[in-house]
């Protein structure tokens, strides 16, 4: 099964929580310090980086 991890860069604001708490370090902050899946085929869908997310600027579903 593989997800799919998007973020809504709007709605970033570059906290870091998804990124400190994604066991698999899926997350990065990109050069602009919002979080960007850059490692997206190891999610798990856990679905934890959407629910430290206090702004909802990340998604996860399923592929
Ligand atoms: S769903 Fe889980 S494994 Fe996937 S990016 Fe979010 S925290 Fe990481």
């Amino acid at each position: 099964m593989s997800w799919i991890v998007t973020v809504d860069k709007d709605k970033c604001d570059g906290d870091g929580a998804c990124v400190e708490n994604c066991p698999v370090e899926v997350l990065e902050l990109d050069a602009d310090g919002k979080a960007d899946p850059v490692n997206m085929e190891e999610c798990l869908g856990c679905e934890t980086c959407m629910e430290v997310c206090e702004t909802g600027a990340i998604n996860v579903e399923e592929e």
